[in-house]
């Protein structure tokens, strides 16, 4: 086993140059440390959420990845922000089955009008501490409101590492993203934030952008993996190698040691038979039963894979 790794099993936290010589190491030396410190902060526990895509398309923003673009030609659903009764059907529903839902919409911002809405629904809300919202751009205004409402939990995703992002998205800037989860985080949310791989970024974006997430003290890391959908400016790039997927998964454990870690979007895509060693490679937790516009899996089997890991589900 490499000195590295064993320095990192006993405590060590790397440096950002440390982190990218982990690349090129096997992937069960990685998982000695990874598992180690997954199993140190997280036991034994993981953790399931799932999302509604509560708005859909026509988003203003250039996401080179993102079928909702409408800077991109892809074969997308496209409707305003769901009924709110049905918004609240459906997170109820879910989580009897989940311990986290999101409500996401496409688009930079939500307006008042819809913000005025969600806000009523969530006072009312029987489960508000358990749903999160994902939806772009906030003022304080709207933090404050979300806040009295009950709203507990913020996603906001920087994607990439600051260097890579003007390649993916002209819209908006990266500083615009670190600005909305430093506010998120004055205003006393829990932040969810993470990124997406196999854009076209190096291993080093993939390093720079768990620093920087780890700076930013994130509270749960996100972590998909495209999945190239057709009409969109990425579609002719290959699917990430799944033991490339777990690496990285591990490495971000490594790097990042106390948030927890959700595979999200591209998981049955990209890692095939080899999902359930996520859990080898640090994560404590997955999004289940669909993405945003593309299906995922049936959360019984879901379910099962974790019990059958011997491993514990939150929700139970
Ligand atoms: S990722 Fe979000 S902001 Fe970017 S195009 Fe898609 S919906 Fe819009």
């Amino acid at each position: 086993m490499e000195n590295l790794i064993v320095e990192i099993v006993n405590g060590k936290h790397v440096t950002k140059e440390e982190a990218l010589k982990l690349f090129y190491l096997e992937l069960e030396d990685l998982f000695l440390a990874s598992t180690k410190i997954r199993k140190k902060y997280k036991g034994n526990k993981v953790k399931v959420c799932s999302i509604i895509n509560a708005k859909s398309g026509q988003c203003s923003e250039d996401c080179k990845f993102c079928a909702q673009s409408s800077f991109n030609k892809a074969n997308v659903k496209v409707y305003p922000l769901v009924n709110i009764k049905k918004i609240k059907e459906i997170s109820t529903k879910a989580l009897e089955n989940v311990g986290c839902f999101g409500i996401v919409s496409s688009g930079n911002f939500l307006n008042n009008a819809e913000i005025e809405k969600l806000c009523e629904m969530f006072k009312n809300h029987k489960k508000v501490s358990h749903l999160g919202v994902s939806i772009g751009k906030i003022s304080d205004d709207t933090f404050i409101k979300l806040k009295k409402a009950g709203i507990k939990k913020m996603h906001h995703n920087l994607e990439t590492s600051e260097t890579f992002f003007p390649h993916i998205c002209s819209t908006h800037s990266y500083s615009e993203r670190k600005d909305t989860i430093r506010r998120a985080k004055f205003f006393g949310f829990k932040i969810c934030s993470g990124g997406l791989f196999g854009i076209g970024e190096n291993l080093k974006d993939r390093i720079d952008l768990a620093f920087t997430l780890k700076e930013l003290g994130v509270d749960s890391v996100p972590m998909n993996f495209l999945m190239p959908i057709k009409g969109t400016a990425l579609e002719h790039l290959p699917t990430m190698h799944p033991i490339e997927i777990l690496k990285t998964v591990a490495i971000f454990r490594i790097i990042l040691q106390t948030p927890d870690i959700m595979i999200c979007g591209g998981r049955e895509v990209n890692l095939r038979d080899l999902q359930s060693w996520i859990f080898q490679a640090g994560a404590n937790g997955m999004m289940t039963g669909g993405y945003l516009t593309t299906s995922g899996r049936n959360i019984k089997i879901d379910k099962q894979m974790v019990r059958d890991l011997g491993l514990e589900l939150e929700t139970e």
